[in-house]
């Protein structure tokens, strides 16, 4: 029996091949101007507003490097284990696109600034364990975004069926640095959850050097997934694909788990894989084909004349290194120290993904097992219940700062909080609002509380009798039915502080 499938399931997938996974990642640097000349870079400006005869490439402008971007550039090469280029030069990469006014971009090529570092990730190894890889980073070099091309008239948004295309070369210039992994072979089960981890660490490392506002959402850090399969036990590596644009950490693993069940349906059945890029589809969970691509694509690298070479003095070099923030494996360690976390329960916050957001919490004021409570709780539950990020909720640190301050001042109890954090995560605006719509104020009116506390021990005479008879623990039941009177909304420790001075105990 044959089975024509367009994928095999990843496990009969993986029974077969081992993929192999190169990770370019594209970064736009915040610098305030753009990598050679003067024009602001600030996101969301009106079209074209943001350009001059420099980024528009018109004849006779020179460009200038921007020495912010050089020196973000070192510190994420620094940060990676790189070493740093003595001299470097930018190269044209010629290409034809209306989005490219020069019709060259200004990268690097065979002379990039960083080269020959590693880094580490850390991810959930199932049982409650982590286990750590080492990815090696091939190089990260400089370069320049391009414009932004919008097609509009057609159903897709792309360039085919569309009537006109609009072009926005504010993004023409703004900074990039293009960090490009060594092929990336780890036990195959694991391939796709540790490029979402390095992407996700690549994140943290960016914004803690400050260099980026790293946002996918915005374009601000975009990754490309090459991938490729080979039989077990086979050293020769397999004809890859690259995948463009994926934009979440979540995308980059699945994307990366359908091409290896796409490539692995192809390989199973006697067919070749095409050398090309694709495209991942967000909606449906599928890559469709791009352009053919070979390594051979000549785009006629020379170096840029315009541009002199970038030749840091080793003492800017280890000035920068002497800037850089504290490794994160090292910063972890400290964290937990602080925080007085376990072992365990630091690794469920990393495992969770909610290490910065507990980092920002804490900064607020708020309590750390506190903050871990919340994010590991009722807002991973949520983001679990929606497939976000728990960044992404909507839900951010300010706003748990807030809802444990009313807990603490004791305006709600922790059953009411959670009730605001679901109006949080559903939109239904700021705590407060959410208090007076739900009405979840906690009731802290002496008089109410005492009357409730009296319907409850006249209603339960027995239980008050096995109290006075010497089992105090009885009163628990009091407390749980004047609870229940109060619909939750009664601070527990005072119920119960009343319950005892009334039965006198
Ligand atoms: P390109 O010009 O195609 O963007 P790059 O050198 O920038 O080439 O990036 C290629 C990426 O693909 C690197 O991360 C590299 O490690 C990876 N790679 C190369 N060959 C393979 C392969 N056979 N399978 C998977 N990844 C590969
Ligand atoms: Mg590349
Ligand atoms: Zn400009």
């Amino acid at each position: 029996m044959t089975v024509v499938a367009d994928v095999l399931p990843i496990d009969e997938a993986l029974a077969q091949y081992d993929p192999v996974m190169g990770l370019e990642v594209h970064v736009e640097l915040n610098t305030k101007s753009k990598m050679f000349c003067g024009c602001p870079t600030e996101f969301g400006a009106p079209p074209n507003t943001q350009t001059c005869p420099v980024c528009l490439g018109l004849p006779g402008a020179l460009p200038v490097v921007n020495a912010r971007a050089v020196e973000s550039a070192i510190k994420i090469g620094l940060a990676l284990n790189c070493e740093i280029a003595e001299w470097c030069r930018f190269a044209r990469k010629n290409y034809f696109y209306p989005d490219m006014p020069k019709n060259f971009q200004t990268s690097q090529y065979d002379e990039p600034i960083a080269f020959n570092g590693w880094t580490e990730v850390t991810i959930p190894s199932g049982d409650g364990e982590t286990e750590t890889y080492r990815i090696e980073i091939e190089r990260a070099h400089m370069e320049e975004d391009t414009g932004k091309s919008t097609h509009v008239g057609g159903a897709t948004g792309r360039i085919h069926g569309a009537s006109h295309s609009l072009v926005d070369y504010n993004r023409a210039g703004i900074p990039l640095i293009e960090i490009v992994t060594k092929t990336i072979e780890v036990p195959p089960a694991k391939a796709a959850a540790v490029a979402r981890a390095y992407v996700s660490m690549l994140r943290d490392l960016l914004l803690a050097l400050d260099v980026s506002d790293v946002r996918m959402d915005q374009g601000s850090l975009r990754c490309d997934a090459n991938v490729s399969l080979k039989p077990h036990g086979s050293s020769a590596l397999g004809t890859r694909t690259e995948t463009k644009n994926v934009n979440s950490f979540r995308s980059v693993e699945r994307a990366i788990t359908y091409e290896i069940t796409r490539q692995a349906a192809i390989l199973s059945t006697g067919g070749k894989i095409l050398q090309e890029t694709r495209h991942w589809h967000e909606d449906t969970g599928i890559t469709t084909s791009g352009r053919e691509k070979s390594d051979a694509d000549d785009y006629r690298y020379f170096p840029e004349p315009d541009l002199v070479p970038v030749a840091p003095a080793r003492e800017w070099v280890e000035e920068i290194r002497a800037t850089l923030p504290e490794a994160p494996p090292v910063r972890r360690a400290r964290l937990q120290t602080e925080w007085g976390f376990t072992d365990l329960e630091m690794r469920d916050v990393i495992n969770g993904g909610a290490l910065e957001l507990i980092v920002k919490t804490v900064e607020l004021g708020v309590d750390a097992s506190a903050a871990k409570k919340w994010w590991l709780g009722e807002l991973a539950r949520a983001a679990n219940e929606s497939a976000k990020e728990l960044g992404d909720l909507g839900v951010g640190p300010e706003e748990v700062a807030e809802v444990q301050k009313l807990v603490d001042e004791g305006a709600l109890n922790d059953k009411l909080a959670r009730q605001v954090f679901d109006g949080l995560v559903k939109g239904e605006g700021t705590p407060a609002e959410i208090i007076e719509a739900r009405g979840l104020a906690l009731v802290s009116d002496d008089s109410a509380l005492s009357e409730a506390v009296d319907r409850a021990i006249a209603a339960n005479p027995d239980v008050v009798e096995k109290v006075q008879s010497g089992k105090p623990a009885a009163a628990g039941a009091l407390i749980g039915a004047v609870m229940k009177d109060m619909r939750g909304q009664a601070d527990a420790a005072k119920v119960r502080e009343l319950v005892n001075s009334k039965l006198g105990i």
